[in-house]
This record gives C-alpha cells, sequence and structure tokens, in this order.
C-alpha cells in the first residue's frame, strides 16, 4: 500500500468500477468528493434527479466504505442541465434538501456550459442558496471560452456576496490560473489524461505557481478519464524534483484545507474509520455478487497491477 495519503477532491465514481475503488486504496486515495453534475444523458424529469442525490449521499457513500474509502459530495443542478428550464425549476426546489446531509461539503458543479442566459440564472440562484445555507461553492469552468468564463464566474460570486476563500474554481489552466490565484480563489486542476491538463503541464504550473491555494483531481466519469490522475500526478511530481511537502499540499492538504471549512470533511472521518466489513448492507443489500466472499483490509491490500504507483 501507498505510504503517501491522497484526496480525490473531484471524481463521478456512480461511473466506476469496484476495481477502481481498490485501484484507488491502494495507491494511497482515502477520500473522494463526488460533485453532481451530467451522467451524459440528459435527464427528463426531476425525479431521475432526486434519486441521483439520494444515491451520491447513500449507496455510493456505502459502496466506497466497502473498498476503506470515505465519500463525499456536492449538490447542485449542473450548468448543461440548466438549459432545460422546466426540469431547472423542479430540481432547484430538491437542492436544500439535500444540501443539508452530513456528507455535502458544497454546493456544485455549478457555473458555465455555453454561457447562455439561463446557466447564469441558475448560477447566481445557486450561489445565493450556498449564501443562505452557508455552504462552500465548486465551479465548473467551460471547456470552451474558458477564460471568459472562469473570469465571468468569478464576478458573479462576488457579485452575489461569495467570499472567494469558500469557492473552488475547478478546470482551471494555463490561461486562467494567474487571474483566479488573484482574486483569492481556491485553484483546482483536473487531470484528464492524454489532453486538456495532462499530468505533465501540471507539474510545470506547480513549478511556476508554488503551491499556495492549488490542488488536483481525476473528473473521472464516464468518459476518457483516470480514477488514478491524483496519484500518478504526485508520483510525476516527485520525479521531478518537486518536494513531497509540495506535492502533498497539492494532492491532499489543500483539498483538506478548502472543504474541510464545510466543517463535514475532516481527517479523522478517514484515519479513524472502522475496520471494512463487506458483509455489510445499505438497503438491504451488500456489494457482494455471485458468491464471492467478503474481501478483507488483508485481501485489498494484496499487491495488484497498478502497483508500480506505490509511494514510499
Ligand atoms: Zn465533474
Amino acid at each position: 500500500m501507498s505510504e503517501m495519503m491522497f484526496i480525490d477532491p473531484h471524481v463521478h465514481m456512480i461511473s466506476r468500477t469496484t476495481d477502481d475503488y481498490q485501484a484507488m486504496r491502494r495507491a494511497g486515495v482515502k477520500a473522494v468528493i463526488e460533485p453532481a453534475f451530467w451522467v451524459g444523458q440528459p435527464r427528463t424529469n426531476a425525479g431521475t434527479m432526486l434519486d441521483y442525490f439520494s444515491w451520491i449521499v447513500g449507496w455510493e457513500r456505502f459502496r466506497a466504505s466497502q473498498f476503506g474509502i470515505q465519500h463525499y459530495c456536492t449538490i447542485g443542478l449542473n450548468s448543461k442541465e440548466a438549459n432545460n428550464e422546466a426540469l431547472a425549476e423542479e430540481v432547484m426546489e430538491l437542492i436544500p434538501r439535500y444540501a443539508g446531509k452530513e456528507s455535502v461539503v458544497a454546493i456544485g458543479e455549478i457555473g458555465y456550459d455555453d454561457m447562455t442566459k439561463l446557466e447564469e440564472k441558475y448560477f447566481i440562484e445557486q450561489v445565493q442558496l450556498a449564501k443562505k445555507m452557508d455552504m462552500l461553492v465548486l465551479v465548473h469552468t467551460p471547456h470552451r471560452n474558458k477564460k471568459e468564463g472562469t473570469i465571468r464566474s468569478m464576478d458573479i460570486c462576488e457579485a452575489h456576496g461569495m467570499d472567494p476563500s469558500k469557492v473552488i474554481i475547478d478546470h482551471n489552466n494555463e490561461e486562467t490560473v494567474e487571474a483566479v490565484l488573484d482574486r483569492g480563489y481556491w485553484t483546482a486542476f483536473t487531470i484528464y489524461p492524454g489532453t486538456k491538463m495532462g499530468n505533465e503541464r501540471m507539474v510545470e504550473i506547480v513549478k511556476e505557481y508554488g503551491t499556495e491555494r492549488i490542488f488536483i483531481d481525476s473528473a473521472a466519469d464516464w468518459g476518457h478519464s483516470d480514477p488514478l490522475g491524483v496519484p500518478k500526478t504526485a508520483k510525476l511530481m516527485l520525479e521531478r524534483g518537486i518536494s513531497k511537502e509540495d506535492v502533498k499540499k497539492v494532492t491532499y492538504q489543500n483539498a483538506l484545507d478548502a472543504y474541510g471549512q464545510s466543517g463535514r470533511f475532516n481527517e479523522e472521518d478517514w484515519l479513524n474509520r472502522s475496520p471494512i466489513d463487506q458483509s455489510e448492507t445499505f438497503g438491504g443489500n451488500t456489494i457482494l455478487r455471485g458468491g464471492h466472499r467478503p474481501l478483507t483490509e488483508e485481501d485489498l491490500d494484496k499487491p495488484g497491477k497498478d502497483d508500480d504507483l506505490i509511494i514510499e
């Protein structure tokens, strides 16, 4: 097992397999945050969103715990689906009910996709809700017109009284990093394999901008992505001469400090978690299938195919 501890503060585990949980555990990932987002297929009614919210505060949190990983989430109406006004109106009614639950660490991911009027309307409404509920905000920045969308997102947060220290701006790149850091926001980067923010580029960003308020995530989901993005990038940073202390900041400590402000994201949760018992049930169901025997902590820690990742 890896000696270093990691947090993946943005990963869509409902799209991933138990093999991913096992590999993440062995690579040292202790906690994950699952932001509510688009599942790839547009939702046709608010009922599917209600089930989705229940899923990420319920079963998915349980499933993660069966591999020794603490699971948290954020709750929000995503920017893409904000463009369906009838759906958006109904989903907005559901959000306060879920946002108050114990594993929910922020309102998110919200922001712009195409920068439409409706996206802006629901972005503002959700920022106002976060203010009212005294919650953090996780902002998804658009893949197109990234710089403009990022600046406008920060303008909106400030216009509606959000303290930048309570806002995480995610999916940054070389174009946005300076503006986001300068304005006092948590500046998160997604490590996308092959494209966008690859881990090679991330090493250069940390070398150039340091480690203050910067952290990384995998944003792994149903698309081409890598749930081991955080430990793999940590390994590359160490190989490229970044100190262990700095690597810890961008792969663990800063995410802990940012989301720790919610009061619901505490290191003790994973340092003092109870031992895994895979015969436990949630709503009457276990994670066991096809007569599989429950794996113990010892089984889960046996060497696996990704163990070249392990950092001693
Ligand atoms: Zn996401």
